[in-house]
């Protein structure tokens, strides 16, 4: 059998239909696949990638970390290193009440671990998210998870969950004595890139402080530079109780995070002890990976330059607004929402794009709508060739 007919066989796939591309090798912001074709990464591996692929600092910093140690102990045992060291850098970059890290193997599990440490230290039982929201895909996870048609096949989930409205205010009254946390994206990712309205967050951080109820962030996505500040919520003006962090956290490797303030991390440690606790969660190799990128990414600035890339695509895209091939751009710094004019051509457009060398995706809860979330380390020539590219695909419709 070929590989491909082997993949078929053999892996567990969660959809039908996959791009199946045959990728043999990844550098900065191209793939290369089997044939030796080159194929322009416009989604970072759904906002891994910010650094782009196998950085040579990243790559440096996993094989001088291979050469000390792979695996030590379950997490909180050993000092690791790695492990200390991103904790420190990060709690520099966050505000200082943001000062205890706890890592884990990836965004659900991230999520996992806040709903736990919101419920273990208000005591509360009620959780709170918003309707298109997606957090993850665990049972605790998916419970927050504001789309019915995900999740009615895995019911019983969680009780004691509410839906509100994204972006409206006077929804967030529901949230009560009773809730323990307040889960939410800045921005909304996979209801197809949806901007919170002005004062929309501030609301939100204002009816928790009311109420008792811990803010939690779900950074996942749209942190690390992606809309221009390191964290997302840097632009809207707010502090969160609980930061949710992964995918581009180990720039390539499985990592996830959240962060809170000590004093109410620490009920995560008594009353039972070891409240939650993981494996492999803070691998000291992801670590050491996440703290070279994050350096990549402070060193070149790229945060700073996520607004003019963006903004660059944008106007780019403004002929195919014209055209009426799309229409809709919501954006913010280098994450995009396009949303087609005719959503019929949806597949039809990605297969063009593949065709021309370029990968782009769509939002889970608006199909029609396409991401454009490249590395920010994309130049502007390869900014140019890429969406000469996605042009060429819309023009070949
Ligand atoms: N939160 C958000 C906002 C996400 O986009 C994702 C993944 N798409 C997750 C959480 C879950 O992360 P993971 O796939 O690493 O479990």
């Amino acid at each position: 059998m070929t590989e491909r007919e082997l993949f078929y066989r053999y892996l567990g796939l969660p959809a039908f239909g996959p791009m199946a591309l045959d990728i043999v090798k990844a550098e900065g912001v191209y793939l290369y696949d089997r044939g030796g074709r080159d194929y322009i990464d416009m989604v970072s591996g759904i906002s891994v990638s910010n650094v782009g692929h196998r950085h040579p600092q990243v790559l440096g910093a996993i094989k001088q970390q291979l050469d000390a140690y792979l695996y030590l102990n379950v997490y909180g045992e050993f000092i690791q290193s790695p492990q200390v060291k991103l904790a420190e850098k990060l709690c520099g970059l966050l505000p200082p009440s943001m000062d205890s890290v706890y890592f884990v193997n990836s965004g659900s599990e991230a999520i996992e671990g806040s709903l736990k440490l919101a419920k273990r230290f208000t005591g509360r039982p009620g959780m709170v998210a918003f309707k298109n929201a997606y957090h993850g895909s665990t049972h605790g996870s998916m419970s927050i998870l504001g789309n019915e048609s995900m999740k009615q096949a895995f019911r019983p989930l969680l009780p004691d969950v509410s839906f509100l409205e994204f972006n409206n205010s006077a929804d967030l009254e529901k949230i009560g004595s009773q809730t323990a946390c307040v889960v939410a994206e800045t921005i909304q990712a996979e209801a197809g890139l949806i901007l919170p309205a002005d004062e929309f967050m501030s609301r939100l951080r204002e009816r928790c402080h009311e109420t008792g109820a811990l803010l939690i962030i779900d950074d996942v996505q749209m942190g690390f530079g992606r809309t221009g500040k390191f964290f997302s919520f840097e632009s809207f003006g707010i502090v969160p109780d609980i930061l949710v962090l992964a995918k581009a956290l180990g720039a390539g490797m499985p990592l996830g995070a959240f962060i809170a303030p000590r004093n109410i991390m620490d009920t995560l440690a008594y009353n039972p002890e070891l409240g939650h606790i993981t494996t492999f969660g803070g691998h000291p190799v992801s670590c050491a990976a996440a703290i070279a990128g994050i350096d990549v990414l402070l060193g070149g600035q790229y945060p700073q330059t996520a607004e003019m890339k963006g903004k660059l695509i944008e106007d780019m895209l403004s002929t195919s607004l014209e055209s009426g091939f799309i229409s809709g751009i919501r954006r913010k710094g280098l994450a995009l929402g396009i949303d087609l004019a005719d959503p019929s051509k949806r597949k039809r457009f990605l297969d063009a794009c593949l065709e021309q060398g370029v990968i782009i995706d769509y939002y889970l809860f608006r199909p029609a709508t396409f991401r454009i979330a490249p590395p920010l380390v994309i130049s502007l020539e390869e900014i140019n060739q890429g969406m000469e590219r996605l042009l060429k695909a819309m023009a070949s419709l």
